[in-house]
């Protein structure tokens, strides 16, 4: 069964999923989005002709739909694809009415066989942990490299899992939080001493921020060093602001400074692998709550700084 809107979509490699869980990201502004739902899990019910292979499969819905051709895509950048959908705005990954979800099966990966991730939890695999990917991924973090995570987040737990799988050095500046209003310089300098103790020298600094907060990030630059790379969240939908101040004094450090949108629809693929492995946790990750009680949990959430992420859950 489809309904009337989802069934106009059923051509070339449309499926449709029924949504098991989704992820409905950071409170503050996921609440207010027309379409909520950045990621979701779910089981193929319907599909066009380009679908058929993923009927009756539990499959992972990432947060972006790229043509997949462009220039753009065709140069890695397929999250900011001119043509292409982003889940959260017009259409959201919690679906229609009855919680069914069009997407390309093009970017459909099953979670199954060697990729089974069992749980609602999983739907953490295509918003959350996969920013954190991200970011991981396009600050060009290598084995062994020091590294200071900005956040307090569920992508920051994530972040830190994955840097730890990748045998990156995570420097312990023990101020990511926004409620530590610690000077800068202090924070640096005690990282300073964190990397000298780990052998790391004067070497450049890779700086992770994964909330898109003001504050945070002014803190990222402000920390990052000579020549340091400093990736920021910089998620469609969210109302970022970066300090003209600080990122100015970075840039004359030479500091690179890479926004990262989210992540490519083919890492999807690797962030399951790391899930299965139990390399990454997204049950901890995750505060579960039934569909039907989402507005209460938003509204519980919104004076506190929940280090989990919120996933709705569907009676199937
Ligand atoms: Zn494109």
């Amino acid at each position: 069964m489809t309904t009337a809107a989802s069934a106009a979509q059923l051509v070339g490699d449309s499926a449709i999923v029924a949504v098991e869980a989704a992820s409905v990201g950071p409170d503050a502004w996921a609440r207010s989005a027309a379409a909520p739902g950045l990621a979701a899990v779910g089981r193929v019910v319907d599909g066009g002709p380009g679908a058929a292979h993923l009927l009756g499969q539990r499959v992972l819905a990432g947060r972006f739909a790229p043509c997949g051709e462009c220039d753009v895509c065709r140069r890695g950048g397929a999250v900011v694809c001119p043509t292409g959908e982003a889940l959260g705005a017009t259409r959201g990954a919690l679906g229609d009415g009855h919680g069914r979800l069009a997407a390309p099966a093009r970017w459909l990966i099953p979670l199954e066989g060697p990729l089974a991730v069992a749980g609602a939890a999983a739907a953490v695999l295509g918003w959350e942990a996969a920013l954190a990917y991200a970011l991981y991924a396009r600050a060009g973090v290598g084995p062994r490299e020091p590294v200071v995570v900005i956040g307090d987040d569920a992508v920051a737990s994530l972040l830190r899992q994955i840097l730890a799988a990748k045998h990156a050095s995570v420097l312990d500046g023990g101020a990511a939080g926004p409620d530590d209003d610690e000077d800068a310089a202090a924070v640096r300098a005690r990282l300073v001493a964190a990397a000298a103790a780990a052998g790391h020298g004067a070497r450049p600094w890779k700086v992770l921020e994964t909330t898109g907060e003001a504050a945070l990030r002014a803190r990222a630059l402000a920390i990052a060093g000579p020549r340091a790379v400093v990736a920021l969240a910089a998620p469609p939908g969210a109302a970022p602001v970066t300090d003209a101040a600080a990122t100015s004094a970075a840039l004359a450090r030479e500091v690179t400074i890479v926004g990262v949108a989210g992540a490519h629809p083919d890492l999807l693929t690797e962030v399951a692998a790391l899930a299965v492995r139990g390399e990454l946790d997204p049950v901890g990750a995750a505060e579960l709550v039934p569909r039907e009680d989402l507005a209460a949990a938003w509204a519980r959430r919104a004076t506190t700084r929940p280090a989990t992420a919120l996933v709705a859950t569907f009676a199937r």
